[in-house]
């Protein structure tokens, strides 16, 4: 795709459209003349350079990258007309294609794509939130339990909503442990168990096909935050090494409710996640009156059912945009995610054998997890020689960009217990591959950051 080529065309289409209603001229107060433009234009972009190089192989750090040139034209093309899809009256073709997008994203995880709840959100932070919301509205007076690897948002949602929330221990892998669940569950205090399927630090998922019976015994509700691996349900099962276990995967269709961001692994900018109910019934707690929109029709609108009000019909737009062309399916975007998942496994083969690098635990997705070797092998070396890797890395002529994560003492110890645990823990060194141009640049990747652990 040639974005100049396409970003002209989308200015086009819409002055086009516009031109239909008639001759009218922005207001003087609005004028920017083009020689007034330029130096702030040029001042604007160069600050923008004050950033990491989310779109290049060698930045191997957070779950960061640009969005696909589809997603970029819908966004910008839609953005012209500034949608507003809390209500139909804000803009029906992109609360269209919000329902065709999310009924997408419903059907990949194998919900009755007739019979669901769903609408996008902004981020998976108010996606968890809503789901949580429901849970309390279904549970009231009981709490949450997640594992104490889950993302942060979930203990802090619990807060805003007045609702207790109960941290799981985890196994060595980084999934919720089902005897420490189940012990937490006999308290009769949980109403809702959150499982993360690819956990944000390590991309661990939670065995969701275990703990629906335990669940179902508990009378209990399962939510899955499905926000960063959601898309991955496209290599369950799958034929090659990409190929992921296919039960937690296939359990997602028996989840109450899922929250998936298209703006971690489905192309999109910033501003897209979603969340996703089985029983459309549940729209029953969002329902409200407002006394400025929904004036153009009867029928439920997505502002009915998302606790925000305003927000972007671009994002919408993009992702219609984006899944018409490479759909959510494993022909589709599961090519995409597969490529970064043998980036993944080639790097940790690689650091396997090294004697420079371990291996923190084995990829689950593809995020790999690894710190330089030290000698003596202690937490507080180990975090040392993480450190100096990760800023090292980023200086020099032939940078890269890593991340780090915090390890505590026992999660080090279930995986090295021959690392002296001297600390409570150590930073360990992450590299989220979510690029699919990954796969070409593993070897360099694991060149680079061997010589940085060597120098230490
Ligand atoms: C990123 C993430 C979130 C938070 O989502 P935002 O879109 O950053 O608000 C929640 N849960 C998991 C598992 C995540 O990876």
């Amino acid at each position: 795709m040639d974005l100049e080529h396409w970003l002209g065309r989308a200015a086009q289409a819409i002055q086009e459209w516009a031109d239909t209603f008639g001759p009218y001229h922005p207001h003087p107060s609005l004028d920017v003349p083009d020689d007034r433009f330029a130096p702030v234009f040029a001042e604007f972009t160069a600050r923008l350079r004050d950033n990491y190089p989310f779109f290049h192989p060698h930045y191997a750090g957070q779950m960061l990258k640009p969005p696909h040139p589809a997603a970029v034209v819908g966004h910008l093309t839609a953005m012209l007309v500034n949608p507003n899809n809390h209500a139909l009256d804000g803009g029906p073709a992109t609360a269209a294609m919000e329902r065709e997008a999310v009924t997408r994203l419903a059907a990949m995880f194998g919900y009755d794509p007739h019979a669901h709840l769903g609408h996008l959100t902004t981020s998976g932070t108010v996606a968890n939130l809503e789901a949580l919301f429901v849970a309390r509205e279904l549970h009231p007076g009981r709490g949450v339990a997640h594992s104490a690897d889950a993302h942060y948002t979930h203990g802090r949602m619990c807060h805003v909503l007045g609702m207790p929330s109960r941290a799981v221990r985890t196994d060595a892998a980084g999934r919720m442990d089902l005897d420490a669940l189940e012990g937490v569950l006999r308290t009769g205090e949980v109403g809702t168990v959150v499982l993360t399927t690819g956990t944000t630090g390590l991309g661990a998922v939670d065995p969701v096909h275990e703990v629906l019976p335990i669940a179902e015994r508990y009378g209990v509700r399962v939510h899955v935050d499905a926000a960063y691996g959601g898309f991955f349900t496209l290599l369950a099962g799958a034929e090659g090494p990409e190929g992921l276990p296919p039960e937690p995967w296939r359990a997602l269709a028996r989840a109450d409710s899922i929250v998936v961001d298209p703006h971690k692994h489905g192309l999109q900018p910033y501003g897209c996640g979603a969340v996703l109910f089985r029983d459309p019934a549940v729209g029953r707690f969002y329902l409200h009156d407002s006394p400025y929109t929904y004036f153009t029709s009867d029928e439920l609108h997505l502002g009915e059912i998302s606790l925000e009000c305003s927000r972007a019909g671009a994002a919408a737009a993009a992702l219609w945009l984006t899944f018409r062309l490479l759909p959510p399916t494993p022909d589709g975007l599961g090519k995409v995610l597969a490529a970064g998942r043998r980036a993944a496994l080639h790097w940790a083969d690689l650091i396997e054998e090294s004697d420079v690098l371990e291996l923190y635990q084995r990829p689950e997705l593809d995020i790999v997890t690894y710190f330089p070797a030290t000698d003596p092998a202690a937490l507080t070396a180990v975090d040392a020689a993480s450190a100096r890797v990760l800023t090292e890395g980023m200086t020099g002529t032939d940078p890269v960009f890593l991340s780090t994560l915090r390890a505590d003492r026992e999660a080090f110890a279930a995986r090295h217990p021959k690392v002296t645990a001297d600390a409570d823990g150590a930073r360990i060194l992450r590299s989220v591959l979510m690029k699919p141009e990954s796969e070409d640049h593993v070897e360099q990747l694991h060149e680079r950051v061997t010589r940085l652990g060597r120098t230490g």
